[in-house]
């Protein structure tokens, strides 16, 4: 609403009294509220336009930069403080703040509970590191994980004084909750700096709790991690957190999972990714091959004269996709591996054998001849 005249948005004159104002806004808020209008972004839209212009136009010294000096007045440009934030509120808080009791019940939620008492703080989220091996993570397990938790403290019963005193009225704000800070020819008000809020102080705290009325336990979880979860993944759980403050909801608790490097299998999603060498006898006869994956062995027939980095394709031997619950495949990429430590009579063997083979080797060895062939017209050019 960059451009709007508040005066406009709430459809009264530049002269229009304090109550003209009120009775504006409370008309065009009941009609435009999202309870009333659920789904409909334009109204929405002027639900909050309505509320802006009801915060600058409401307040008396507000509304008197803004008519000297119009938005630039408000933003911190003329040398005021930082207005951009209507001070926290929005539309919806406004709303509350000013229909209060009366259409408190009226609507549900956002708005019906206004701005009075402490400001409720949700619970910190706490993040757990959870480590598990790759057969884990495609079976799924149920791991018991220990958290800490947060219990109302016994001493204190939770109000965090020491047992047998009380808490005070805070001295830096009279018990208000709120101070005003002024600068320039602004005036605003914060949430006290020193109760934050709450308008009292702990004189003596609690000695068990330090005056939070809370007290760390250690707890036992059992976290349901899935079949298929993958490197990264997290898992919420919900309230399970920090505790809230002034009546805040509690936190959530993150397992974030860590799935350690396997020995054999690289996994990319669903698909899981084996190199296996196998022999030269093997590879030139082609014939049965054991593959191994998470849940056991395979075997596969594998074609006579097969090369190094010839793969092969198992389905369903993957890991479970957490996404579509369908199964990754397995490949498996061989590679030949050149015999070492041969004795007299096995060389003599391999001897006789290359003998045999020389003769035609642009039949037993296509690459290495078609490859001699490029190298002899290089260097015939
Ligand atoms: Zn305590
Ligand atoms: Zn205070």
């Amino acid at each position: 609403m960059a451009d709007k005249d508040y005066y406009e948005v709430l459809g009264v004159s530049r002269d229009a009294s304090a109550e003209d104002i009120k009775k504006a806004y409370r008309r065009l808020a009941m009609k435009y509220h999202p309870d009333r209008n659920p789904g409909d972004e334009t109204a929405k839209e002027k639900f909050e336009e309505v509320g802006e212009a009801y915060a600058v136009l409401s307040d008396s010294q507000k509304r008197a930069a803004y008519d000297r000096f119009g938005k630039q007045g408000l933003n911190g440009a003329a040398g005021g403080p930082d207005m951009g934030g209507m001070g926290g509120m929005n539309g919806a808080d406004i709303f509350g703040s000013v229909f209060g009791d009366i259409f408190g019940d009226m609507f549900r939620g956002q708005g019906a509970t206004g701005h009075a008492g402490p400001q409720a703080y949700q619970g910190e989220d706490l993040q757990y590191e959870l480590s598990i091996s790759l057969e884990e993570a495609a079976s799924g397990v149920k791991p018991e994980i220990r958290v800490p938790v947060w219990e109302t403290c016994g001493t204190c019963h939770g109000t965090g004084c020491r047992p047998g005193t009380s808490k005070t009225r805070c001295p830096h704000c009279g018990g208000r909750g709120t101070v005003r800070m002024s600068q320039g020819f602004f005036a605003v008000e914060q949430t006290c700096p020193n109760c934050h809020g709450t308008g009292e102080v702990i004189k003596d705290p609690c000695p068990d709790c330090g005056g939070t009325g809370h007290v760390r336990k250690t707890k036992t979880l059992q976290v349901n991690i899935p079949a298929g979860i993958d490197n990264g993944q997290r898992i919420r759980l919900s309230g399970m957190g920090g505790p809230g403050v002034n009546g805040g909801a509690s936190g959530d608790l993150y397992v974030v999972v860590h799935v350690k490097q396997h020995e054999i299998f690289r996994r990319d999603g669903a698909n899981l990714y084996v190199d296996q060498p196998i022999s030269f006898a093997l590879a030139a006869l082609g014939g049965e091959l054991s593959v191994p994956s998470l849940t056991g062995e395979s075997k596969i027939t594998i074609p006579e004269g097969t090369q190094t980095g010839q793969v092969f394709r198992l389905r369903g031997k993957g890991v479970k996709s957490l996404r579509t619950g369908a199964m990754g495949d397995l490949y498996c990429r061989v590679y030949v591996e050149t015999p070492v430590n041969l004795t007299s009579t096995q060389k003599k063997l391999l001897r006789e054998f290359s003998d045999a083979v020389s003769s035609n080797e642009a039949k037993h060895s296509p690459k290495r001849q078609g490859f001699l062939d490029r190298v002899k017209k290089l260097f015939s050019d």
